[in-house]
């Protein structure tokens, strides 16, 4: 282990106070900043954006470009730690602040997440201890890596290697000539033609691991994509098996460990309709999958992060309520089927038992953007689906 002594740990202090830093401004560092600062810390933000959601929950919030030297030693200056709230943070540039800051996770393990190669060949030497390989796949950089490609990949998904999101850079391709088509449009980049799976549902398993190697895991996540965006998380899911979750969670643990990994990591996973458990890829972060974490666990996973990357004790991951998440997009703040704009009749959702809103500050909604999320609690998972049907319908989402 190449860390610093891990008892050598950040505790929140007010004279000076103990800054943490993040790099980048959306809403997963606003909610890290509102975790960071109910436990006493200052949070500073490194973002190239004056307007961002976690600018304005931030102490400082330093506006640059995520490889500005000046900016990034004025960061690594002022926080006793700093860690990230995107996958695709300049690996570099966190490796710069290494020298002034801990920082976790660091930038060996954040740049294995950034590249859908090396991710999978990681999974592949983890699934040795843990069973759970990736899907079938093969590196596209050619047409002639395309005429190679095995029959049995097809139908598959082109994804580029890099820089994805919300399935933006993939597309769906049935044949052979359909991928060569596709990899045309893909401006060259290196792609991976993946096989396309019969998947039951989908699962997700958040753990975080601190600076002296100790792991936590929380229980496994369900959920629901549409458009390619993440729609609803219910946990427990009301599909998984406890063999299911118990893979899984050895699986995140396996691959946290391996990475030599500090800070709360969230590994995706299909499951087959025959059972069959497939990783798809991790966030070297918290996950909009563990949102429910709030509200419904010990330790939420924004808590957990302040926790690891300030060398503190990682707190409980335990749940204590059953929970599902909706996540609210853009398309809320129009009617339905036209773009007159409407505000969501939030006081009717609010009334329902064990709601929880959670906005980040966005001011400009854009169908498909992510402008906040409601996690329903309640002592049953019945009841808190049943809250989330209701809202559903209050706010005119078909459930
Ligand atoms: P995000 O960052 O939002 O998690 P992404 O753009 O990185 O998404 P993936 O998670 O790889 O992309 O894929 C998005 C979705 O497409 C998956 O959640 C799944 O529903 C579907 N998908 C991806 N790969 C496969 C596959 N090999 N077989 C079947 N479905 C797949
Ligand atoms: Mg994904």
């Amino acid at each position: 282990m190449t860390h610093s002594n891990p008892k050598d740990s950040f505790v929140p202090s007010a004279t000076p106070s103990t800054w943490l830093g993040v790099m980048g401004g959306g809403q997963l560092g606003r909610m890290f900043a509102h975790a960071a600062q109910a436990m006493g810390f200052k949070v500073a933000v490194l973002e190239p954006s004056e307007d961002c959601p976690a600018g304005h929950a931030a102490d400082h919030l330093l506006v640059a470009g995520y490889t500005d030297a000046a900016a990034l030693a004025e960061l690594g200056a002022q926080c006793a730690a700093v860690t990230t709230e995107f996958e695709n943070v300049p690996a570099d540039s966190l490796a710069r602040l290494a020298a002034q800051a801990f920082v976790a996770p660091s930038a060996s393990a954040v740049s294995v997440a950034q590249d859908r190669l090396a991710e999978k060949h990681f999974f592949t030497e983890c699934a040795r201890q843990s069973g759970v390989l990736p899907a079938p796949h093969q590196a596209i950089a050619s047409d002639a890596d395309i005429d190679a490609l095995p029959d049995a990949l097809f139908p598959g998904i082109l994804k580029t290697v890099r820089m994805g999101y919300d399935g933006k850079g993939q597309v769906r391709v049935a044949s052979r000539d359909e991928a060569r088509a596709a990899f045309a449009k893909m401006n060259g980049v290196t792609c991976v033609l993946e096989k396309m799976l019969p998947l039951a549902y989908e699962v997700s398993v958040l753990a975080a691991r601190g600076a002296d190697g100790e792991a936590v895991v929380y229980p496994i996540a369900e959920n629901v994509h549409r458009d390619g965006i993440l729609f609803t998380t219910t946990v427990p899911g009301p599909n998984v098996s406890a063999d299911c979750a118990a893979r899984a969670q050895a699986a995140a643990l396996e691959i946290i460990a391996r990475l030599d990994y500090v800070g709360v990591l969230c590994v995706e996973f299909f499951v087959l309709q025959d059972g069959t458990l497939v990783v798809n890829e991790m966030a070297p972060r918290p996950h909009n999958s563990g949102h429910y974490t709030i509200d419904a666990c010990i330790t939420s996973q924004f808590a957990q992060q302040a926790r690891a990357m300030a060398r503190l004790p990682l707190g409980d991951a335990r749940q204590h309520s059953p929970a599902v998440m909706l996540n609210i997009l853009g398309d809320l703040w129009f009617e339905p089927g036209s773009d007159t704009p409407r505000e969501p009749a939030w006081e009717r959702v609010l009334d329902l038992p064990g709601a929880n809103l959670h906005l980040y500050g966005k001011d400009d909604p854009r169908r498909g953007r992510k402008m906040g999320h409601v996690t329903f609690v309640a002592p049953t998972l019945a009841d808190a689906q049943q809250h989330f049907e209701q809202a559903c319908r209050i706010l005119g989402i078909a459930a």
